[in-house]
């Protein structure tokens, strides 16, 4: 037998007041937190100010019946509902097969059969709630997999998904994107010295310097390899990925981590290449990549602790 979850809410709706009490009452008593809708357009304004763990619907209603109470939810929660479990006097079978396929998970039906009504309320609120921990524990598994262990900072491969994501709506919408790919200058020197694990805490300080950059909420920040990061702006132009590089420069600079090897500076500096372009069918996302790597190539070949950009045509420099 399954136990009991505790403290669950059930909303129950149903326009019946002597039946709506007859449920209520049991189910207060098996010793669930109960709310009553006498209609259906209470039972869909209830269900947004409590989020219940289960809905018990009553299939004949007036003005709007338990079918449409439970189709209206399935569009405004796009389908995230708890568990909807019809009391229905009818058990014809067209009523039960359309109540299966608009999202009914149950049925019981009138009179009620009280053991068989305390058996599936318990035995659906219990598999929701495994459901909501399978949910949440796929979205931190995923998490996990998309994070890069070292920096607490997206990965490769979430950088890539992201990339993917963002060259198509900005080629749907015909807006620019732009990418900036990031190279801590004099890196194999600071490991050299300082050391592994140190040089592991500076890759953290950066990640974290670069993220505190960036300001808008649809902006992206990667590591993209070891010593390197990405930075996708999403809708930006050409001029607004200028000021976003040249502020990372500044901030790594400013972090002011010693770097007594380095031939340019006495802490540690960060080159950057950036791209814009507004997607074409006949790009693909990998030219914004080589762009943004040829970009970075000039910055470290004109000095290093700097930025370079290039618009959609690495031919053409733009800063
Ligand atoms: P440049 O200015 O041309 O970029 O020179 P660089 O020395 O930074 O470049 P290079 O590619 O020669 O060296 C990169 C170094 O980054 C070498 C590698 O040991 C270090 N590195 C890469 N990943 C990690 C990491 O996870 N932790 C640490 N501590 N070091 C890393
Ligand atoms: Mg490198
Ligand atoms: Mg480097």
């Amino acid at each position: 037998m399954l136990a009991k979850p505790n403290s669950a809410l059930i909303l129950v709706a149903d326009d019946d007041a002597f039946v709506r009490h007859m449920l209520t009452r049991y189910l207060r008593k098996e010793g669930y937190t109960v709310v009553e809708a006498a209609n259906g357009d209470e039972a869909v304004s209830l269900y947004f100010r409590h989020a219940p763990d289960l809905i018990l619907l009553d299939v004949l209603m007036p003005v709007m019946d338990g079918f449409q109470v439970c189709q209206r939810l399935h569009t405004l929660t796009a389908g995230h509902l708890p568990p909807i479990l019809m009391v229905t006097g009818l058990e014809d079978e067209k009523s039960v097969d359309e109540a299966f396929e608009i999202g009914v998970v149950d049925y019981v039906t009138k009179p009620i059969h009280w053991a068989v009504l305390r058996q599936r309320v318990q035995r659906l609120i219990a598999q929701h709630r495994l459901e909501l921990e399978l949910r949440e524990a796929n979205h931190q598994l995923r998490q996990l997999t998309l994070m890069d262990g070292l920096t607490q900072i997206a990965n490769r491969r979430y950088f890539d998904e992201c990339l993917r994501q963002e060259w198509g709506r900005s080629l749907r919408e015909q807006t620019p994107l732009s990418l900036i790919i990031c190279d801590i200058d004099y890196f194999k020197l600071y490991n050299d010295h300082y050391g592994h694990p140190a040089g592991d805490r500076c890759l953290q300080q950066v990640a974290q310097a670069l993220t505190q950059s960036i300001h808008r909420p649809s902006d992206f920040v990667s590591r993209y390899g070891g010593e390197e990061f990405a930075v996708i702006l999403p809708n930006t132009p050409l001029p607004g990925a200028i000021e976003v590089g040249n502020r990372l420069v500044r901030q790594t600079q400013t972090l002011a981590i010693p770097h007594v090897h380095s031939p340019i500076a006495d802490v540690v500096t960060l080159s950057c290449g950036g791209a814009s372009l507004t997607p074409l069918a006949s790009y693909l996302p990998s030219d914004l990549v080589s762009t943004a790597d040829q970009a970075l190539y000039q910055a470290k070949n004109d000095g290093r602790n700097q930025f370079h950009a290039f618009a959609a045509m690495p031919s053409i420099p733009c800063v």
